[in-house]
């Protein structure tokens, strides 16, 4: 495979801050926040975006979305809400081609997304 930035975070190669991880998720802090809490929540096998998502196991689509919910909870964002955001392709500014779900929390935030 190519260079992957997150793929290198996930093996360790790359410090980052880590926040929830188990078998098949890492949690880590944005390095650029947008929001008081600014989380990115990626599954340790690599896929390039939500496109490839049939390329996971079951199991490891499960780890994924329910991971983020106890962080959701645990950091406290599930009352006043939160944003859950996959920019997939060029349109959406994906910049990094390894499935990431940004985890957005403590602001408000508008609709309809710039
Ligand atoms: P995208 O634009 O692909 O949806 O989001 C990529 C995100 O990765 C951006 O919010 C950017 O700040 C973050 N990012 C880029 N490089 C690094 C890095 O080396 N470490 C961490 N923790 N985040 C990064
Ligand atoms: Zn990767």
């Amino acid at each position: 495979m190519q260079y992957c930035l997150f793929c290198k975070i996930i093996n360790k190669e790359i410090k980052s801050d880590i926040v929830y991880e188990n078998d098949d998720v890492l949690i880590f802090k944005d390095i650029n926040p947008r929001a008081p809490v600014h989380l990115l929540a990626v599954p340790k096998k690599h896929i390039d975006s939500i496109v490839d998502i049939d390329k996971l196991a079951s199991g490891e689509v499960y780890a994924l979305m329910t991971s983020i919910s106890k962080i959701a909870k645990e950091l406290g964002l599930t009352d006043s809400g939160f944003r859950v955001v996959a920019n997939t392709g060029n349109a959406a500014g994906q910049a990094v081609n390894h499935l990431h779900f940004h985890i957005l929390g403590k602001r408000n935030f508008n609709w309809p997304p710039g």
